[in-house]
């Protein structure tokens, strides 16, 4: 699978927008470390994260600099050719040469992953600087996805939905939960998928438990079957389950199911810009609570979705940040009825200035496989 990497112009209007962002919260730069931020604004993975010291340095008074170790140059320079580079060789101090990049007083928003080491190695040197959390302080940076990544979110859950199509014409009864998994995760990366996350298969009982992703149980005819599966497609995440049963199901299996239908759907409905993160997982909780299943909903509505497949703005009680067209994020409620089964459906929705557009449109319907 070849990627199609953004244009130079891209990442450089993602950093222009962060450094907009930092200024206008009073901060004087933001410090980006490796993970899923660097990839974000340069699309530079180092091949190892590791306790050497790599750092994008974003501030308004300077051009975007990063900081690398000597021997990732070569590496860093062919993935990232436009930004300009300062390298520190092994046995020198890596955080003051960052240093000399910031204000002494500034406070600066940091990646979130970044390694405690490194932060503390620059309050060591910079004593007098601030730090916060990036996702704190500049929540809408990445969680107001542009066009272009709304397009590859799309694609990667067109690839995620084809994948279901597929799953549901083989044989379920009489096989391994690990079996289905593993024929999930080849039908992702047989439509396009370069990493596959995750493949749920909760069966019966396995399916009260959200975490469970598969063991060695046997699938039998009258189970439930959760498939939650997702993974990154063009360096963007797909996460979508559907819940199927093998055989007819009983009356009381159709009705927990319903619930949840009308849960999710409710909560689809209920998107539109400017009500808060909270408001959505509210109005599938009523849904599943006035059913009189509140207890057996046991996880948040929904988390956002980008290079990663769960990062904010989680749909939680609590978090009250407004909806903004160009957020991607899943809403996932479930039921879970322990030492028996689960049921959860999940799709990817973007917020439009009209409402919410499902990144997933396969059926609703409870799927009867063989
Ligand atoms: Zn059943
Ligand atoms: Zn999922
Ligand atoms: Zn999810």
């Amino acid at each position: 699978m070849t990627e199609h990497p953004f244009a130079t112009k891209d990442f450089a209007r993602r950093m222009e927008r962060a450094v907009a962002q930092a200024t206008e919260a009073g901060l004087a730069g933001v410090l980006v470390t490796p993970g899923p931020d660097l990839v974000y604004f340069t699309g530079y993975r180092p091949t190892a994260i590791t306790e050497r010291v790599t750092m994008l340095v974003l501030t308004a008074d300077r051009e975007p600099a990063m900081i690398v170790p000597m021997l990732e140059r070569p590496d860093a320079e062919r993935s990232v050719a436009a930004l300009s580079m300062t390298d520190w060789a092994d046995g020198t101090d890596p955080y003051a040469v960052t240093a000399r990049l910031l204000d002494p007083r500034g406070r600066y928003a940091v990646s979130d992953s970044a390694w405690a080491m490194h932060l503390l190695g620059l309050q060591r040197e910079l004593p007098e600087a601030g730090y916060v959390s990036m996702t704190t302080a500049l929540p809408m940076l990445r969680a107001v996805k542009d066009a272009e990544e709304v397009a590859r979110l799309a694609a990667a859950g067109a690839a995620a939905d084809a994948a279901y199509e597929r799953i549901i014409g083989v044989r379920f009864a009489g096989r391994r939960e690990r079996e289905i998994g593993a024929d999930l995760a080849g039908l992702l990366r047989e439509h396009g998928h370069s990493q596959v996350d995750f493949t749920i298969v909760g069966s019966g009982p396995n399916g009260a438990n959200p975490h469970h992703e598969m063991d060695e149980r046997l699938v039998r005819d009258g189970d439930m079957v959760v498939l939650d599966f997702g993974g990154l497609l063009d360096g963007y995440g797909s996460d979508t389950t559907r819940t199927v049963h093998v055989g007819e199901p009983l009356p009381e299996e159709r009705e927990v199911f319903e619930i949840v239908r009308e849960a999710q759907q409710t909560a689809f409905e209920a998107v539109r810009p400017g009500v808060p993160c909270q408001e959505i997982d509210r109005v599938a909780r009523r849904v599943i609570r006035e059913a009189g299943h509140g207890e057996h909903f046991i996880h948040r509505t929904g988390h956002g979705i980008g290079v990663t497949t769960h990062e904010p703005p989680y749909l939680v009680e609590g978090e009250t940040l407004p909806l903004v067209p160009g957020m991607c994020f899943s809403i996932e409620p479930g039921i879970y009825l322990p030492g028996r089964f689960g049921v959860r459906i999940e799709d990817i929705v973007t917020v439009t200035a009209d409402g919410g557009r499902r990144l997933n449109n396969t059926s609703h319907d409870l799927h009867i496989v063989a």
